[in-house]
């Protein structure tokens, strides 16, 4: 069909999607179908070390895992939360967890105890799995813990176990039977402020991210020697890293170089020693590399074949100056959200200077509107409006949120993304604003109404409103604007301190102005797009 017919409705323009049709075909038996191609092939590397799991091992220390965790007494529908930095061992644990028929929710690693314990409250997980660095964050929830990290004999816990201990060669003899898992069991609960309001858990099934993996490298041939080597720097707590490179990468066969953090040389450095192929990032990474093209210059870089941009908007421009530095590769932008297990749109990978500052075509299975704002009317191409999409891979709603998820997807199976964009008549999206309260800072989200929350809870503060402000390095930072009491005289460094003390460093406001009042509609809603108007340009 064409991209976009009479009925308002623009559809992928690549090959269909066909997911498998046993439901018993649940991500691990999908993530293994080819195992007789790819079992001596490095499936993870370790970018520090170099330690490699071939898709055997990866098989072997999965299920070993798993029976480990079902003697534990994990069962199936059980939430276990993950707060790990990344490293091989995470992605494992995650699909360990997920092979049982248990959630994983995967935690920001910033996060403060604070924000921490709203997840845990919030998803009631059985079984932490995390690391000594991190196990101070949650020691208090009293929860049973298995350490990622290597045995430490001074650090005695109760209820707390070594990942080392629970994957050992010698076979694990399991005591009760194994779930029945399939297509429609939840996977995965990853945390999202959604369109407004604070954070909530996107449900996510197994067959949301079996069609995700494969929409996102439906372009990639299957195993094309010589292989694709991915490398992941980006926080694996996050959609885009879990989904688009994890899971789905290691589903087409390819292998994922992953690293602690992302560092510009140590990333670079990585690419020659790794031969990596395809690097994906966020849109300040890819200024990085435009501002410094003599670091790029110290390495070889001859690997890459493919840079993609998601998570925040990248410019036309940006990627016209990463191509020059780049001339062999494809320089691309995706793009794409949690409730819709990743990637909605990506460009093809093509070489040269076509850029055009679209997200690319819809992913296979995706189809959308553009609806106008005020009437919800659906829009022809190079119109702008609310995006809409609808397809295999789009969450179940939001964990135990009924009237979020109701605001969220439509009896007609729509997902309201709040972001503002249009498609050309070559089915190219655009994305050119956010309609929803959502900041990314650095690509990472922070939720206004966490920080407004955060700000009327000081005892000088009446009322606040927090909003992006334009940054060159993150893209946008949260400014806040507060009605003080009239009796106190709390300054701006002391609402910064405040604020900064109880939040992740990424959320931290970068200004704070006093007003008079918070501009709001009749029924109490922050008239964000009048603050902005009113504010930004004097800033
Ligand atoms: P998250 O759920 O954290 O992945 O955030 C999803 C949001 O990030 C989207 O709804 C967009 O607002 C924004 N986003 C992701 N990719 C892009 C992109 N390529 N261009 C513009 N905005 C993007």
């Amino acid at each position: 069909p064409p991209f976009h017919g009479g009925d308002g409705i623009y559809r992928s323009p690549r090959p269909p999607l066909t997911l498998p049709p046993d439901p018993k075909i649940s991500m691990i038996p999908f993530l293994f179908a080819n195992l007789s191609q790819t079992g001596q092939t490095p499936a993870l590397i370790d970018s520090e070390t170099g330690q490699t799991i071939t898709f055997s091992q990866l098989k072997t220390q999965i299920s070993n895992l798993s029976k480990s965790l079902l003697n534990l007494n994990i069962s199936k529908n059980d939430v276990v939360l993950i707060l790990s930095p990344n490293s091989i061992i995470y992605p494992i644990s995650f699909l360990a967890v997920v092979s049982i028929g248990a959630i994983a929710t995967p935690a920001n690693t910033h996060y403060t105890v604070t924000e921490l314990s709203k997840q845990i409250q919030n998803s009631s997980p059985k079984l932490i799995i995390t690391t000594h660095q991190l196990h101070h964050k949650v020691k208090h929830f009293d929860l049973p813990c298995i350490l990622l990290t290597p045995k430490n004999p001074s650090f005695t816990e109760n209820r707390t176990w070594y990942y080392s201990d629970l994957v050992n060669d010698s076979p694990i003899k399991l005591k009760s039977k194994r779930p029945l898992v399939t297509q429609s069991d939840v996977a995965a609960l990853f945390y999202s402020s959604g369109t407004t309001g604070t954070s909530k858990g996107v449900v996510l099934t197994h067959k949301n991210f079996i069609a995700s993996a494969m929409a996102t490298t439906s372009d990639q041939e299957f195993y094309k020697e010589p292989r694709n080597v991915f490398l992941c720097f980006l926080p694996l707590f996050h959609i885009y890293a879990m989904s688009a490179i994890i899971y789905g990468q290691l589903q087409r066969g390819n292998t994922v170089v992953v690293m602690e953090k992302y560092d510009l040389d140590k990333m670079l450095s990585a690419v020659g020693k790794y031969r990596v192929s395809h690097l994906y990032v966020v849109p300040p990474v890819v200024k990085a590399l435009v501002k410094e093209p003599e670091v790029v210059s110290k390495y070889d870089v001859s690997s890459l074949k493919e840079i993609g941009s998601a998570a925040a908007p990248l410019g036309k421009e940006m990627m016209v100056e990463c191509a020059k530095i780049f001339p062999k590769a494809a320089i691309l932008q995706l793009y794409g959200l949690t409730e819709t297990c990743a990637v909605v749109s990506m460009e093809n990978a093509r070489v040269g200077s076509h850029h055009s500052g679209s997200t690319g075509v819809l992913a296979p299975g995706f189809e959308s509107k553009i609806i106008d704002v005020d009437n919800s009317k659906p829009l022809p191409p190079f119109h702008k409006g609310e995006l809409l999409v609808r397809g295999p891979m789009v969450m179940q709603g939001y964990f135990k949120n009924k009237k979020a998820t109701e605001e969220t997807i439509d009896e007609k199976g729509w997902l309201h993304t709040g972001d503002l964009g249009y498609f050309d008549d070559d089915g190219r999206l655009y994305i050119v604003d956010r309609l929803k309260e959502l900041i990314k800072c650095k690509g990472f989200p922070v939720a206004p109404a966490e920080l407004e929350e955060l700000l009327v809870s000081h005892p000088g503060i009446t009322d606040a409103a927090v909003i992006p402000f334009p940054d060159a390095e993150a893209g946008e930072v949260p400014v806040a604007f507060v009605v003080r009491l009239s009796s106190s005289s709390i300054s701006e460094e002391e609402v910064q301190k405040f604020v900064a003390e109880q939040v992740a460093p990424f959320k931290r406001l970068r200004r704070v102005t006093f007003v008079d009042c918070i501009p709001k509609s009749a029924a109490g809603k922050i008239l964000r797009r009048e603050l902005k108007q009113k504010f930004i340009p004097k800033l």
